[in-house]
């Protein structure tokens, strides 16, 4: 359809900008925006990658210097921080606008922040809540957390909207991977639970394909736990609107290290969480939620460590 000229100019030119790394999320990240009509300058360490993306339109650069200088904004997506810094610590950032994705520790992003101020760039440090399907589809449920300079947020959230959601969480440069991590790990604990469940069931006739819609329901079912779990931190009472307390849960325990010695499968991803389970309540009370576990697992943090 064509456009009337009134709607060609109020439409906002897209905002070139420069991706350094084309690995599987770079790449899906890069389509993305040269499917919205950014164009798109990329550097990639090995070039087949950039020459790939370059035969659709992207303008591939022979350098990581050369591609930042070509684009105020500049997108970073490599394995690790250790990559970012063989990448650009010899590159001109003066001026430049950094959006980092690569995923990081909250203490490297501070301190890669600092580094990118240090060089006269403005910094904003992202978490990527997706796998590289997910992005540049509306409605995958992808997204990043950002953090970092909230005006440079602003400015570049239509750009950065393009591939996935975006959820700024602060100032703090260390906040997007800090939540990114924490997700992370939770999926990571959801993850031991089914390896666990689904060693349980090996060595019988059942099929794993049985049990896993039966799983998925479950720990959907479970999740809205943390709601309440939030509540109870932010008031200290861990004993209002309990539904399963510690010490029936707590007394369960043998039945579950018994049916996973009965099964001939191993403890060893439940027992750490049963122990912490046991611990509190020795220290606290029966009435109370799991709550207390998160008390148990915090360690005063060293002042290097912060
Ligand atoms: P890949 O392993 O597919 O790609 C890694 C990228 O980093 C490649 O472009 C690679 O270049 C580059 N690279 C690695 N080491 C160096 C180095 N020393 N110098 C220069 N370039 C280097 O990873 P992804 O693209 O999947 O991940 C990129 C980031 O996105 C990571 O931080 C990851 O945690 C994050 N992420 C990935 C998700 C995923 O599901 N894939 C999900 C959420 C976040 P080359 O091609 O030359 O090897």
């Amino acid at each position: 359809m064509a456009l009337n000229g009134s709607e060609t100019q109020s439409r906002p030119a897209a905002t070139p900008l420069t991706l350094l790394g084309l690995g599987a999320m770079g790449t899906a990240l890069a389509r993305a925006w040269m499917a919205a009509g950014h164009p798109l300058t990329v550097w990639n360490r090995s070039t087949a990658r950039a020459a790939a993306l370059a035969s659709d339109g992207a303008r591939a650069a022979d350098s990581a210097a050369a591609a930042v200088a070509v684009n105020s904004l500049v997108v970073v997506c490599l394995l690790d921080d250790a990559s970012v810094g063989e990448v650009l610590d010899d590159v001109d950032l003066a001026g430049k606008d950094v959006v980092n994705l690569t995923t990081s520790t909250p203490a490297l992003a501070r301190a890669r922040a600092a580094w990118a101020r240090e060089r006269g760039a403005r910094y904003l440090d992202g978490g990527i809540m997706a796998v590289p399907p997910m992005i540049g589809v509306p409605g995958a449920g992808g997204y990043a957390f950002y953090s970092g300079s909230p005006e440079l947020f602003e400015q570049h959230r239509a750009t950065l909207t393009v591939p996935a959601g975006t959820t700024y969480v602060g100032e703090d440069d260390g906040f997007a991977a800090l939540y990114d991590v924490a997700l992370l790990s939770a999926m990571y604990g959801m993850f031991a639970g089914a390896a666990h469940a689904f060693a349980l069931i090996r060595s019988e006739d059942i099929d794993p394909a049985a049990l896993a819609p039966l799983l998925a329901d479950w720990l959907n079912a479970m999740s809205p736990a943390v709601h309440q779990t939030a509540e109870q931190l932010n008031s200290g009472d861990y004993t209002t609107g309990v539904v399963s307390n510690l010490g029936m849960q707590a007394g369960g325990v043998p039945t579950f290290l018994d049916t996973a010695e009965q099964q001939g499968v191993s403890t060893e991803l439940l027992s750490p969480y049963f122990a912490l389970m046991r611990r509190r309540l020795a220290e606290g009370s029966p009435e109370e939620d799991l709550t207390g576990v998160v008390d148990l697992l915090v360690r005063p943090r060293s002042a290097a460590a912060a």
